[in-house]
């Protein structure tokens, strides 16, 4: 890779080769102009550094460990790893990049954050940020998501959030972005509007990036330190793509781990029953940035579905869509059933319940730990399945005991 990758992706206009950029109206782009400059100026002084780096320690309790699977490796073969993200404040990695954009909010002296969010996982964790730092929160959803993702909705209520029922359309996350984006516009001076993933027009896919890159950086070293190597793999799900491009991003250099990112393959690989972005979309555009796409006959966003709610994104962030076409990432797919019975898994032979996003990496691990005795995985376990817990029990009962799934 180009020894300065990071200066060189995005450029200046926010490309990474024909990917990502920004096509939004132009009162949008005055704003997110105003955004990057902040970005820039803001994000590289000493104070902001210092005190991302005392929350990260203090709040979030990071560095979260990296944690060599015996049970799970005696099983399959390999050697497995998981970087613990699930024991990142709030269950997964995403608080990384909302306290990130949180920080900057306050840099910047805005009062609100404003966001839309699927399965409210986003919106969760937003909501942990504007507590923290005592900004207003205002999350808008879809009324579909709403009524599927009760849960979540209660937990942003009770964190202090208000959420905002999205009626028109098919009232869930496209409308809700829509919705959020013209809450936004209304009051641009006192508000920001912050992303949920390595998605949307520049700077976002920077931005979200650059504050999830500390799980590489922490991963890396960890790993060195423990077994004296780097990893022959680094496999993390993919549904916009900033818990991959996070842990990714350390190891782009080193030509010997091989990357795979993990995308959701659902139910079959057939129109409207997968998410598989990277893996079977075709260059387009989704949410004011190229990318590649699902796309329906009109161009438009096709129907997407996973059983990993988090991974339903029928776009993908654009530097995964560049690092694609240049080979650096390998992109597969693990189905639903593959997720459940690495989810059970993981919980039996290790006392991890993952998140079902995260399974999707597990189950590619188990995979690759197959082929070879001696090969070292290293897992982006993006976060904990509490969540998904009464689902899964529910709908894909637990195996009877010393009997796992995967027998
Ligand atoms: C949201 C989510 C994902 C998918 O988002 P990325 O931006 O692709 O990382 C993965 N895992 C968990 C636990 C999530 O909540």
């Amino acid at each position: 890779m180009a020894k300065d990758y990071f200066k060189q992706y995005p450029d200046e206009n926010g490309f990474y080769q024909n990917y990502g950029g920004s096509f939004i109206p132009p009162e949008l782009q005055k704003e997110m102009d105003k955004i990057t400059q902040a970005y820039f100026e803001i994000s590289k002084s000493h104070q902001f550094i210092s005190e991302l780096r005392s929350i990260r320690k203090h709040y979030q309790g990071r560095p979260t460990p990296v944690y060599f699977c015996n049970r799970l490796s005696q099983k399959y073969g390999g050697r497995i790893y998981l970087k613990r993200e699930d024991l990142n404040h709030s269950g997964a990695h995403k608080l990384n990049h909302c306290m990130g954009e949180a920080l900057l909010a306050k840099y910047m002296g805005k009062k609100k954050l404003i966001a839309e969010t699927g399965a409210g996982q986003h919106g969760v964790a937003l909501a942990t940020a504007a507590a923290y730092f005592g900004l207003e929160c205002e999350i808008h959803m879809g009324e579909v998501d709403i009524a599927k993702q009760h849960p979540n909705v209660v937990r942003m209520e009770i964190l202090g959030a208000t959420v905002v029922p999205v009626t028109h359309g098919l009232k869930t996350l496209k409308e809700a972005v829509d919705s959020a984006f013209e809450a936004y516009l209304k009051d641009p001076v006192n508000s920001i509007y912050c992303i949920g993933s390595v998605v949307g027009p520049h700077p976002f896919p920077m931005m979200v990036r650059d504050f999830q890159r500390v799980i590489g950086i922490e991963a890396r070293e960890q790993f060195l330190e423990m077994t004296g190597e780097l990893p022959d793999n680094v496999v993390a799900c993919v549904g916009g793509g900033s818990n991959a491009m996070g842990i990714f991003s350390a190891f782009l250099d080193d030509e010997d781990s091989t990357l795979y990112g993990v995308e959701p393959g659902g139910l079959s690989m057939d129109y409207g029953q997968h998410a598989a972005t990277a893996t079977l979309g075709t260059p387009g555009m989704i949410h004011g940035f190229k990318c590649y796409l699902l796309q329906d006959e009109q161009g438009g966003p096709a129907p997407v579905y996973s059983v990993a709610s988090g991974l339903d994104y029928p776009g993908v962030g654009p530097e995964h869509s560049m690092l694609k076409d240049i080979d650096k990432v390998k992109y597969v797919t693990i189905s639903d059933k593959e997720c459940i019975d690495a989810f059970y898994e993981l919980s039996r032979l290790e006392g991890i319940i993952p998140a079902l996003e995260s399974a999707h990496a597990v189950a590619y691990a188990i995979k690759l730990a197959q082929l070879e005795p001696h090969r070292q995985i290293l897992v982006n376990l993006s976060g904990r399945g509490d969540k998904d817990i009464d689902f899964v029990y529910d709908k894909y009962p637990v195996p009877a005991l010393g009997k796992s799934k995967c027998d």
